[in-house]
């Protein structure tokens, strides 16, 4: 629990965002035009269940229009209030600008437990409140692209998507009005994952950073480095299969709702996700030691802590036994403005949440773009770059029989070369992309200058100035 001498999330997010602007040099006025909401829509409607009507309240808010469409997920869960939409959307205003993904920032939220609903009570709820926002333009390709978020996912976008095509039956882009969906509704490869991904470019990126490196005290590479996680949901549990599977990071500690596991010799995630699948908790997990304070464990001594459910999480409470020296907020907003200063005083780094988790965003960014396109990344140049790969092999092996030297091809190497690149590779290697310049401009102002002692400070700062040029460049 956090605190209760603690500001909302959204005070929170204005006291970063003020401590970054106060050394900026805004024309007068554009700091507050930048830090405010532009407008929270709330809709209270009823549903049909169970013999009763039953009255859910959802919430889109959108912080920015500097760009549109302004983008952001859609939450389904108990804690949604404005507070948090506000707060979120003006996250993603600042996300989308510091990964250049050309959005204005929104967020909205359903109130409601959705394991309280069978499939079809829900299917119903979120067309219903789908309906709700796409008569009034807050769902729309052109303006206002929602995506998943905690306690949504593909099956939610689809049926979003499809509500918006039943409304708008002649509208050739209707598909684009939302991202996150099931490749065989306008998805694209790599969505699901793409938060999870991000976060382990986001490590990658900084790994390789060896200024980065000393100022959070750490040595050598990702392999054989310990890992907190914290939530196993789609972001947690991608990061921590791809840092274990790929990096070899040791996952020692998994914290979910109803404990914590732990392991010193690592956890197996991918068993400990289908645990969770078939079991509906992780007690009774056999291969670890279950912690009923499962909060304690952010306090475990590891190399990185990857928070990646809920926000507020790192707080006044617990900041200041915050063992790690390196955070990487996968979620939007774990750790509040004053943990965040007691986790500065104490010299621990932090990846805050609008680069760690901007995967999700990048990888919507190239879905509204296919669907825009209407035709899938690489079905044009595929078989025309293997056909060319193909030339320089024959050419090689050629050479090689001719001049009598009898050169061989590595193993695997012929296979790996031909291959042109499908779409989930070239999402991949875009997502990287992404990933690594917009590190390299945050730490490039981290590393820069004397006034910027943490990255998120230096990521606002890229960030903002972004937003501002756009308002400079179109006036208000
Ligand atoms: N909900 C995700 C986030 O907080 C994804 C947003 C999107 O893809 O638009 O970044």
């Amino acid at each position: 629990m956090q605190p209760s001498n603690e500001p909302s999330f959204r005070e929170s997010v204005d006291i970063m965002f003020n401590r970054a602007v106060a050394l900026m040099d805004l024309p007068p006025g554009l700091e507050e035009k930048i830090r405010v909401c532009n407008a929270t829509y709330t809709v209270r409607f009823g549903v049909r269940l169970r013999g009763k009507i039953e009255t859910f309240t959802g919430y889109r808010s959108v912080h920015s229009e500097h760009m549109e469409p302004v983008k952001g997920g859609i939450r389904f869960s108990l804690g949604v209030n404005q507070d948090e939409v506000e707060a979120l959307a003006a996250l993603m205003t600042y996300k989308c600008s510091l990964v250049e993904a050309p959005f204005g920032g929104s967020k909205g939220g359903l109130c409601i437990d959705p394991r309280e609903y069978d499939d079809h009570e829900l299917e119903l709820i979120t067309r219903r409140f789908a309906y709700e926002l796409i008569k009034r333009d807050m769902i729309n390709p052109a303006q206002n692209v929602p995506a998943p978020d905690m306690g949504t996912g593909e099956r939610e976008m689809a049926w979003i998507a499809d509500q918006y095509k039943r409304m708008n039956t002649t509208d050739i882009n209707g598909v684009a009005c939302v991202t996150g969906k099931p490749i065989n509704a306008g998805g694209i490869q790599g969505r699901t994952e793409a938060t999870g991904r991000g976060v382990q470019y986001a490590l990658h990126a900084f790994f390789r950073d060896v200024e980065g490196m000393e100022k959070a005290g750490l040595t050598g590479t990702l392999k054989g480095k310990r890992v907190v996680v914290q939530g196993l949901g789609n972001v947690g549990y991608h990061a921590a299969k791809f840092l274990s599977e790929e990096d070899g990071c040791v996952i020692t500690g998994i914290i979910e709702r109803d404990g914590a596991l732990y392991n010193e010799d690592g956890l197996d995630v991918e068993a400990v996700h289908q645990w969770i699948v078939k079991h509906g908790t992780i007690t009774g997990y056999p291969d670890a030691q279950l912690q009923e304070d499962g909060a304690a464990l952010l306090e475990a001594p590891c190399d990185i802590l990857v928070p990646a459910a809920l926000e507020g999480v790192i707080n006044l409470g617990n900041a200041e036994r915050i063992a790690a020296p390196l955070i990487i907020e996968a979620a939007n907003g774990p750790v509040t403005a004053g943990a965040d200063e007691i986790l500065r005083g104490k010299g621990t780094v932090i990846i805050p949440d609008m680069y760690a988790n901007a995967g999700g965003v990048t990888v919507s960014y190239f879905e509204w773009v296919k669907n825009l396109s209407h035709i899938r990344f690489g079905r044009m140049q595929r078989r025309q770059e293997e056909a060319r790969h193909q030339l320089v092999v024959d050419e090689l092996e050629r050479l090689s029989a001719d001049s009598g030297i009898g050169w061989e091809l590595s193993p695997n190497f012929k296979e790996k070369y031909l291959r042109g690149a499908g779409e989930l590779e070239l999402v991949r290697s875009g997502l990287d992309d992404t990933m690594s310049t917009a590190y390299e401009s945050m730490a490039h102002v981290w590393h820069a200058r004397d006034d910027v002692d943490d990255l998120r400070t230096a990521a606002y700062l890229v960030s903002i100035e972004k937003v501002a040029a756009s308002y400079r460049a179109k006036g208000l």
